[in-house]
């Protein structure tokens, strides 16, 4: 069987390891001017018969690497796929077999809004890919939160009962005029209803806010809008991602024309702070973005709190110097996170780099921290 499979271009941290199926083509929306990933792309479902084709190529691929390593291991197969398997096939025979090493067995499908279609069609083909694949452990999905919004309870039910375990929606602010400015196609009120629904279905939620977004001008009211409709929307998760720009968004043009206002890597510091302190649900927070600055800041609100904002004190305690050189750091890949960074010998090539951005204005470090992070959208 020749099956021509796709994968999209993105997928949540988490879904590092998951086996990724294209059930949709790029945005139905696509004007968020945050978002670089589909611009210039057309939305298209992918054919259901294709689907239904690619899974079982898939799923074929799997029982025969499942049968190859009764013979041999994992590495050694990866090193042999070329006497197995059609030019063709390795592609995707490798991904499968990265998937088996992992052995968490999750999938996660794409892209932007894969469940924009039939109701019938979506749980037909997770039911197809559960009995392909027994040992499937976790389902997940972007949304957005409209297209959850047209299912009635009962039919998420359905959804949950073919397999689908978790819904990742972007929030990113939770302020009505931030939304309305970045051009979300979306109120607080879609999220919140959305959440709610999905709860009493017993699908999981992770919801995706982003700090900066507000720029200098909303960033009070990016906080205290996202926070109630956190309280509001009960997540499972919470998982941030920090503001990056870019030339392929619509809101790097109005930076560049002193339009938008980003906060400094401080300022967005804050903002998560505030954020983390006025959570009153029980979510489970993540940092996993590498657009984060402190990508410590983990753990399971409430009990976790004081442990996580000790960690925002311990940056927020820097003097300016340690605090521009630490930015600096991970701006520059060179530390994962500030304990790394106090154990930190003195380096060479950072400190000569400092040493040339040390005497700029402050809002001229901030461009060059903003430009540097944003490397990793
Ligand atoms: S809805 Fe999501 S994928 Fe679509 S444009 Fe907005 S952020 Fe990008």
């Amino acid at each position: 069987m020749n099956v021509k499979t796709e994968i999209g271009p993105i997928r949540p941290p988490s879904e590092s390891h998951s086996l990724l199926l294209r059930f949709s083509r790029n945005c139905p929306w696509n004007k968020c001017l945050f978002c670089p990933v589909y611009k210039k792309e057309k939305f298209s479902l992918r054919p259901f018969n294709e689907l239904k084709k690619e899974i079982l190529f898939l799923s074929s691929l799997n029982k025969k690497i499942k049968n190859l390593l009764h013979s041999q291991s994992i590495s050694e197969l990866s090193l042999n796929l070329s006497k197995y398997f059609k030019y063709e096939e390795i592609s995707d025979a490798r991904r499968l077999l990265h998937w088996l090493y992992h052995g968490e067995y999750t999938v996660f499908i794409q892209d932007a809004d894969p469940l924009f279609r039939k109701k019938e069609e979506i749980i037909e083909l997770i039911s197809l890919l559960k009995s392909e694949f027994p040992e499937i452990k976790r389902i997940t999905s972007y949304a957005r939160a409209r297209t959850i919004k047209r299912f009635s309870i009962s039919d998420l039910e359905q959804l949950r009962q073919s397999g689908l375990n978790r819904i990742h929606m972007g929030l990113e602010s939770g302020s009505k005029e931030v939304l309305n400015f970045v051009c979300k196609g979306l109120e607080p009120s879609d999220i919140i209803e959305a959440c709610e629904k999905l709860s009493v279905a017993h699908i999981e939620t992770s919801l995706y806010v982003m700090p900066g977004l507000g720029g200098k001008e909303f960033s009070k009211l990016h906080v205290s809008e996202t926070i109630k409709v956190i309280n509001q929307s009960k997540p499972n998760f919470l998982r941030i991602r920090t503001l990056g720009l870019n030339p392929s968004m619509p809101l790097y043009q109005l930076y560049k024309e002193g339009k938008f206002l980003a906060p400094s890597e401080k300022e967005i510091v804050l903002e998560v702070k505030d954020i983390i302190e006025g959570i009153t649900v029980a979510v489970k927070f993540y940092s996993d973005h590498n657009l984060n600055l402190l990508m410590e800041i983990n753990g399971s609100l409430p009990e976790d709190r004081v442990k996580m904002l000790n960690k925002i004190e311990k940056f927020l305690n820097l003097d300016k110097e340690k605090m521009d050189l630490f930015i600096l750091a991970r701006r520059l890949n060179k530390v994962f996170d500030l304990s790394e960074f106090l154990a930190f010998e003195k380096d060479e090539y950072l400190q000569e780099v400092y040493e040339k951005i040390k005497f700029i204005p402050d809002e001229e470090k901030e461009s060059l921290f903003l430009e540097l992070r944003s490397q990793n959208l």
